[in-house]
């Protein structure tokens, strides 16, 4: 049973991190801002009360997302175990968190506010199956559509200048004291973020001493982050 956490400033390869992760060691992949765009896309009475939150940029109340957490992990599915991103987010979250389940891991995927702006600022979505492209690096072949389904490539509601910026500002007040919290518990394993993700990939195996008889293999279409 493998239990890990992956956290980091957005845009740091979060979620297609734990997606390769997951994939490999059969872990249940909980991606929270994954969960919450689908309540939106949808348009559920959570969608509701989250968008304007998310679109601001800003933390949904920890009563909701624990409660998202809870309900999610206390369907027991994780036979292999889970990976969880995007939570948790302040110190609150981290104490119920702790309270609740123990943890193999906290992986950190350390990228310099710099990059994360280049890097959210031309992050595309596509509409339909979830894939995600950035203009710099890695471009669709043709312009706005998805590369495998054809779906139109859209910006997430909360990829502006600002929203980004309020994320920044939360990431640094509020999710670094966590990091903190998790290092004086000493299983913090600090990752380069900067190259590409299957590198990335490795050196997360590698620093959580799992074992390289898995492929590091690219996400592609039937990986997408979807929420679970
Ligand atoms: P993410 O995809 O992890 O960047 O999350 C997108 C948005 O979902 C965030 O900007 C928040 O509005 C909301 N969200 C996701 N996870 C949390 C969390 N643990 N606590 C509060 N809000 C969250």
């Amino acid at each position: 049973m493998r239990k890990y956490v992956v956290m980091g400033v957005p845009g740091s390869g979060k979620s297609t991190q734990g997606a390769m992760l997951a994939r490999e060691y059969d872990l249940v992949q909980i991606s929270v801002g994954d969960v919450f765009r689908w309540h939106v896309k949808n348009h559920t009475k959570i969608g509701a009360q989250v968008r304007r939150i998310m679109a601001a940029g800003e933390l949904v109340g920890d009563d909701l997302v624990e409660r998202i957490v809870r309900d999610r992990l206390d369907q027991h599915d994780w036979n292999y175990g889970f990976i969880i991103d995007g939570f948790p987010r302040n110190r609150r979250q981290a104490e119920f968190f702790l309270e609740s389940y123990d943890i193999d891991g906290v992986i950190y995927l350390d990228l310099p506010d710099s990059e994360v702006r280049r890097r959210v600022l031309a992050r595309r979505l596509c509409s339909v199956c979830g894939m995600d492209y950035n203009l710099i690096e890695d471009r669709p072949k043709r312009a706005g559509r998805c590369d495998v389904c054809g779906g139109e490539l859209v910006t997430r509601e909360d990829d502006t200048p600002d929203a980004l910026a309020a994320r920044l500002r939360d990431y640094h007040e509020k999710t670094n004291p966590v990091l903190e919290l998790f290092r004086r518990k000493e299983f913090v394993f600090g990752v380069d973020a900067q190259h590409d993700p299957e590198t990335v990939q490795r050196d997360i195996r590698e620093r959580l001493g799992l074992d390289g008889h898995h492929p590091v293999r690219p996400l592609e279409e039937d990986d997408s982050a979807r929420p679970d």
